[in-house]
């Protein structure tokens, strides 16, 4: 028994878990590891093979009497698409009942599976658009996802969710998210904020959002082409940041633009840092610690802890600014119109060497060697086969 929530009948959704104390974010209300894992074939690891059924059967009959019992009840999204889930070789030969058992199984394995596995616990949280937790454990290490962590503060007497939607539906209108959720996973989300736009029209702040993306790229975020450029994107993602928050979106998500922030304060700092524009290093540092702040704020939040290299540039981010901007000397000043020319050379050559050094914060990012756990893009990164499938967790499962 949880000292944070209770598994109720939630009216039209099954089973899910309720708050039975105020529990405030960055909670840890679960933890643990996969009750049932099925070994991928590493030779192919997105198709199920014999190898991942045999292990995935014998893990499951490992579960003690109620444990199985509690795994088949959990919702299966593929009841009636059974026989289109395992490839027919696998299952030849086998008696009706055997059969049966194995794509019953298999059908909730994959409507439910967690990245590297299911837990029994963890599977009886049900998907909100607006959900007050998530997934974490990975954190620094990134290594598997065995934590329920509470994301904003939740009353008691609320459902506790989670957020399953992959990232292409982050801050979609309703209609695209029903529509998604229902084509894709055969669910129709009646979550708070589903419920709320369904009858209240929020179309204008979705594209509000969509316009400032469009124009402002996550990817780009780091370029330089102008101060005037830097300071118009920088006010662009504040305002997506607020946006977000009035919407609820994903914290997940909320992080990643602050990052955004970061890197944008960042190169302009660096630029004005070559120009020696005093006034606009200020503005620029000023930007960067907000928005490292807040992004070191969220990550805390939702991973539980932060990378050195987060703690660092949260912390001290005028050092940390100056290491990325080490090769962007500053110049004296000087009438020599000879070592203007000579300034002028170097300053182009300091200036690629900056923006590669600024490229650099990128690279980290992309490569999430730094970056915090993203359960949309891991899941993603993983294939498609379970992604997603999970949020099919918001219908009946009993
Ligand atoms: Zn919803």
């Amino acid at each position: 028994m949880s000292e944070y929530y209770k598994v109720v009948e939630i009216p039209g959704k099954g089973l899910g878990c309720v708050a039975v104390k105020k529990i405030e974010p960055g909670t840890v209300i679960l933890t643990g590891e996969p009750d049932v894992i099925a070994q991928r074939d590493t030779s192919n690891p997105l198709l199920p093979s014999k190898k991942l059924i045999e292990s995935l059967m014998s893990s499951f009959k490992n579960l003690s009497q109620t444990g199985q019992e509690e795994y088949l009840s959990l919702h299966n999204q593929w009841v009636e698409k059974s026989d289109k889930i395992l490839p027919k070789d696998l299952i030849l030969g086998m008696n009706q009942d055997e059969k049966q058992k194995i794509l019953k199984v298999y059908g909730i394995y994959k409507t439910n599976t967690h990245e590297d596995g299911l837990n029994l616990k963890m599977s009886r949280f049900n998907h909100s658009c607006c959900s007050n937790a998530a997934f974490g454990g990975l954190g620094v290490e990134r290594t598997k996802c065995n934590e329920i962590r509470v994301v904003s503060e939740i009353e008691i007497g609320e459902e506790i969710s989670i957020n399953y939607a992959p990232t292409s539906l982050f801050m979609k209108n309703f209609q695209t998210r029903q529509m998604a959720l229902s084509n894709d996973w055969g669910f129709k989300c009646s979550c708070n904020i589903c419920v709320d736009e369904s009858q209240n029209n929020a179309d204008d702040l979705y594209e509000e959002f969509a316009m400032l993306r469009q124009e402002f790229p996550s990817e780009g975020a780091q370029e330089f082409e102008s101060f005037t450029n830097t300071q118009r994107k920088i006010a662009a993602i504040r305002k997506m940041y607020s946006l977000v928050q009035k919407k609820k979106g994903s914290r997940i998500k909320l992080y990643t633009i602050s990052e955004d922030g970061l890197f944008a304060a960042t190169s302009g700092y660096i630029h004005a840092k070559i120009e020696g524009n005093r006034a606009l290093i200020g503005e620029f540092l000023n930007e960067a610690e907000n928005f490292a702040k807040q992004d070191a704020r969220i990550r805390k939040m939702v991973n539980g802890s932060l990378a050195d290299e987060q703690v660092k540039r949260s912390e001290n981010t005028k050092q940390w600014l100056d290491e990325q901007s080490r090769f962007a000397p500053l110049f004296q000043d000087s009438d020599s119109e000879k070592l203007d020319k000579m300034r002028n050379r170097k300053m182009k050559k300091e200036e690629k060497k900056a923006k590669k050094n600024a490229g650099r914060v990128i690279v980290n990012k992309a490569e999430g060697v730094t970056d915090g756990y993203d359960i949309e893009k891991v899941l993603e990164e993983l294939g498609e086969l379970d992604l997603g499938k999970k949020s099919k967790k918001n219908k009946s499962k009993k």
